[in-house]
């Protein structure tokens, strides 16, 4: 029920000049405005006179980092945070982060957003060589390969210069040792990941909308292949990998990310906002009014209707106590979910020719129900309008999006699925729109590998979620 695409990781740190009192509270801040990023587990490492202490579990941040979580924590210098879902490794307590490890030189600890694409290869170099897994999340070889890397070299910057040459894949990070907070970005750039400052503070965040939330000035965002290092409150930069095919996901604009937030010089809620005018030029409807599936697909909504000139009303009512996707099990907990997460506002649907815009369609279950429940409430016609181009292929860099024989639009046409969710007409955004779209970004390319089944970067044979497990 309601299976949509999950969010993969939502990372946080800051580095202050001055200890902080609220440098706990200021994490959960940041943490709680990347929630949409990660339900499933949170966690925050802090660094207190070169020490870590951290607390992670199974859960929201504000039902993992309670006041009295926060009040027994220390206040420190530094101090990174995650909110998870797993897209490698399941949902477990170990699995959650930051990952905190001691070794020979000292402490390390490492949020991870995205996903890398040999990791299932250097597990079992590292297993070979005699190293010993905890958890079943990919974030722990990047551990292993940092220290194994340290060992080898004489500072914790040469260790992950040296380890960013060894993985391949999507990777931001935001990696702390007892002296140094340091951020890094893969060479494509996969995943998002920027830096501010307030006067006294340095901070990093997936997204611009963490940092906004937490009082930060954004900066810049980190670029691909680079690594930022602040240390005895000094800030460098370097670039570490050469210039290769950039490949930022073109599904943090469609679904992932925060309208609020801008990444790679790209704001997300005017990206919606144009793929919905782009729709409306390419699949225009004789309607009465637009209408979003909430909450991806309002802003392309309020787009397709300024475009089209067809009023835009709301024709769901959200309810805002459902955080968490959970299964229902009988046909009858099935309906009432549906109901309690989306319902339809009979008064403003009755015999009205509706255009529905969403942001995307996996299987087409859950928009099945949404359109059949809208024609239950007296919609004389739905057209649906999707902001994305059909999914025909899975992702190899953070997001589960499901099987590829599972993709509705990977073996059926557009016609055969318009018949399958009972809508009156279907159209998708196009790959060329897409391109316009994206025109005005940083970024010179984009991965949208799953919507064409080309990818930036040589990928696996297979891709299974669990399979360290
Ligand atoms: S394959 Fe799709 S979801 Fe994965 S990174 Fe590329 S665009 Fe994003």
């Amino acid at each position: 029920m309601f299976k949509k695409l999950k969010e993969e990781c939502g990372i946080f740190g800051i580095y202050t000049k001055e200890e902080k009192e609220d440098l706990v509270g200021t994490v959960c801040v940041g943490l709680t405005a990347l929630q949409h990023r990660g339900e499933e587990s949170c966690g925050i490492a802090i660094n207190e006179d070169r020490n870590i202490y951290f607390h992670k579990d199974v859960g929201l941040v504000t039902d993992v980092f309670t006041k009295h979580v926060q009040e027994t924590l220390p206040q420190g210098k530094m101090a990174i945070g995650h909110v998870r879902y797993s897209t490698t490794g399941t949902s477990r307590k170990e699995n959650a982060q930051p990952m905190v490890v001691k070794h020979k030189k000292g402490y390390l600890a490492v949020v991870h957003n995205g996903n890398l694409t040999n990791a299932e290869e250097l597990k079992r170099q590292l297993e070979d060589e005699g190293a010993i897994f905890t958890t079943t999340s990919d974030t722990e070889v990047i551990c292993h390969i940092i220290v194994r890397e340290r060992l080898k070299t004489g500072s914790i910057e040469e260790a992950v210069k040296n380890t960013m040459k060894i993985i391949k894949g999507a990777y931001s990070l935001l990696i702390m040792s007892p002296q140094k907070l340091m951020a890094v970005r893969d060479p494509q750039g996969f995943r998002p990941l920027c830096i501010g400052h307030t006067e006294k503070d340095i901070v990093f965040a997936s997204e611009s909308c963490a940092l906004d939330t937490t009082g930060a000035t954004f900066d810049r965002d980190i670029e691909p292949g680079e690594m930022v290092i602040i240390t005895n409150n000094e800030m460098k930069s370097e670039k570490i990998l050469p210039d290769e095919k950039k490949g930022l996901c073109v599904f943090e604009y469609i679904y992932f990310a925060r309208p609020d937030s801008t990444i790679d010089g790209l704001n997300v809620h005017i990206f919606r906002e144009n793929a919905g005018r782009c729709l409306a030029k390419q699949a225009p409807v004789d309607a009465d009014i637009v209408a979003g599936v909430p909450d991806s697909g309002i802003d392309a909504a309020l787009g397709y209707s300024k475009q089209s000139k067809i009023p835009y009303d709301v024709v769901f009512i959200k309810s805002k106590y459902i955080g968490r996707t959970f299964i229902q099990n009988t046909q009858t907990k099935r309906k009432r979910l549906v109901a309690l997460k989306l319902n339809p506002l009979k008064q403003t649907v009755k015999d009205k020719k509706i255009v529905l815009i969403d942001d995307s369609i996996v299987r087409g279950t859950t928009l099945t129900k949404i359109i059949t429940s809208l024609k239950d409430a007296g919609a004389k016609e739905v057209h649906v309008r999707i902001a994305a181009p059909p999914f025909i292929d899975v992702c190899y860099f953070g997001t589960d999006i499901d099987k590829k024989e599972n993709l509705i639009a990977n073996n059926k046409t557009v016609e055969e699925i318009r018949e399958i969710i009972g809508a009156d007409s279907l159209e998708f955004l196009s790959l060329d729109s897409l391109e316009e779209i994206t025109k005005d970004s940083h970024i010179p390319e984009f991965c949208k590998g799953c919507f064409t089944s080309k990818y930036p970067i040589e990928v696996p044979d297979s891709i299974d979620k669990n399979r360290f497990e």
